[in-house]
């Protein structure tokens, strides 16, 4: 399937009860041939209103760290493991995460990036199977796929804001 087809797919969606109370599906934005591919956790609130990912506070974040680190965002894909929002901003559940990445697969392999980052420990979990950001942080696992931390966890801890930008120059040296 493409980009686009996915991003269809992914607006009728009703396999878990997420979609009862999205106002939009957030299926990710950038080319659907991107070098690069962000992948983090689930919409928020400024997402669901917008249908765009990462467009609120920890949107900023993301903005401000991938231009420190001479990564132009138009240039990438991003994503979230859930594609739709989880009410009050909790994290999704596991049956949540099942019934939507069938979506994401289909996405990595779409527009089959040569570098994935995931941003926190719900993408890492649900991609690789790893736990613990704060260990893994900066590594690449399988010569692909690069862990750092979720923006809202910079946004929340801004003297991470320097190891969020070293991390993501990971991205352009590899
Ligand atoms: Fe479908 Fe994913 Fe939305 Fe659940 S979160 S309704 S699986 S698109």
């Amino acid at each position: 399937m493409t980009v686009k087809s996915l991003a269809q797919a992914i607006a009728s969606c009703t396999a878990c009860g997420l979609c009862r109370t999205r106002v939009n599906t957030v299926p990710g934005e950038g080319p659907p041939d991107a070098a690069i591919m962000l992948i983090g956790e689930a919409p928020g609130s400024d997402e669901d209103r917008s249908g765009m990912p990462f467009v609120g506070r920890a949107g900023r974040i993301l903005d401000a760290a991938l231009h420190e680190a001479g990564i132009d965002r138009s240039r990438v894909f991003i994503t979230n493991v859930v594609k739709c929002r989880p009410p009050e901003n909790r994290r999704p559940a596991r049956q949540e995460i099942d019934a939507c990445m069938p979506f994401l697969r289909a996405q990595i392999e779409a527009v089959a990036p040569e570098r994935i980052c995931l941003l926190g420990n719900v993408p890492a979990q649900a991609v690789l199977g790893r736990q613990g950001v704060t260990s893994l942080h900066g590594q690449v696992f399988d010569g692909r796929f690069l862990i750092t931390f979720h923006p809202a966890a910079v946004l929340r801890n801004r003297k991470l804001m320097g190891t969020f930008v070293s991390d993501l120059r990971v991205l352009k040296k590899e």
